[in-house]
């Protein structure tokens, strides 16, 4: 196990619940028996609770003892879906590795073992942070000149005209074709968020991911009850305990999903696929940091038939220093690797 810090292109990178200038996460070398190794990462996300010291605490102390049961004993190492006792980000860290030295050893690329469909790709949304209309416009019009065409644009009611002037900056420079979502991070309340999401639907917006704060489940369907955008639950859904709790409630349109959130890989299929039985479509979400991370949720993304054909699986692209190679943006789009398990290797 080792941290890996990944300094960030733009130091001035910020969003609503806060700014920093890396990425720091952990990355996890478990190793079989014939010296074969698969290759994990997590991510710190402050936001969520998930603390860098805290994470490499619980592997150093549970790890060994979880691993001596033999490497490919999965149960004993993340546990059933529904009964989680290591965090998430650490459950997702033991899950990916170990699905990527499975793949290795068999030979096959994971989608392959997912039962994942042949050379899938999906568009990549590109994140702009939070910075002056016409700063953000900029930074937007030289990622569509790169080939993206879907862009997030972060959020933050300070004060909501600042917003609507980021938005119409944004629509403006990358021309009507351009698919928009904005991202709120928790910070409007249920009755801001309806007249925000009024105010613009006119730039052809189509998605409002958390508008409301984490819990506020009801918060989070009073506004899709009123909304023309489709509201995505994203915090929200940092378990699948809080995604089966949004479904009953039909709280959300739409839910975006991470491997750090949910446990793993299993458990990510597990809620798109619940998801889907709800008739509410899944997106993968942001996996900021590495590309080993970013691969394992391409490959999961094979697998599901019914996900939304954009994803942001390209943040790594303005990270330095990655610790793995083989995974790249290419005219705003990223096809799923071909090389057994993940499909990345170490640099
Ligand atoms: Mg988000």
């Amino acid at each position: 196990m080792s941290r890996v810090v990944m300094p960030k292109d733009d130091p001035t990178w910020r969003f609503a619940l806060g700014a920093r200038a890396e990425s720091v996460g952990i990355l996890l070398e478990m190793q079989d028996v014939d010296g074969q190794i698969g290759l994990g990462y997590a991510s710190e996300v402050p936001h969520l609770g998930y603390n860098i010291d805290v994470m490499e605490a619980v592997v150093r102390s549970q790890v060994p003892a979880i691993l001596a049961a033999g490497p490919l004993d999965r149960r004993s190492l993340v546990g059933s879906p529904w009964k989680q006792q290591l965090p998430a980000p650490v459950r997702s860290l033991l899950d990916m590795a170990w699905h990527d030295l499975v793949g290795k050893i068999v030979g096959v690329p994971l989608y392959r073992l997912l039962g994942g469909a042949e050379n899938v790709s999906l568009r990549v949304n590109r994140i702009l942070a939070l910075k002056t209309p016409d700063e953000m416009a900029a930074v937007a019009a030289g990622l569509a000149a790169e080939g993206y065409d879907h862009f997030k644009i972060k959020v933050e009611n300070r004060p909501q005209s600042l917003d609507i002037a980021r938005v119409a900056a944004i629509r403006e420079a990358v021309g009507d074709k351009a698919v928009m979502t904005v991202d709120a991070n928790q910070s409007y309340t249920a009755k801001e968020a309806v007249t925000f999401g009024q105010a613009i639907h006119k730039y052809g917006v189509q998605v409002f991911e958390q508008p409301v704060p984490q819990r506020d489940i009801d918060g989070l369907r009073w506004v899709r009850e009123r909304s023309d955008l489709t509201i995505e639950a994203d915090e929200a859904a940092d378990s699948l305990e809080a995604v089966v709790a949004m479904l009953r409630k039909d709280a959300v349109d739409a839910v975006s999903l991470k491997l750090s959130k949910l446990g793993g890989i299993d458990s990510l299929l597990l809620a798109a696929n619940l998801c889907a039985a709800h008739g509410i479509p899944s997106r993968i979400g942001a996996h900021v940091g590495s590309r080993i991370m970013n691969a394992a949720a391409l490959h999961a993304a094979a697998a599901l038939p019914h996900l939304e054909p954009f994803a942001e699986l390209g943040e790594f692209a303005r990270l330095q220093n990655d610790c793995a190679t083989g995974l790249e943006v290419v005219d705003g789009g990223i096809t799923v690797p071909t090389a057994p398990g993940l499909g990345v290797s170490l640099v």
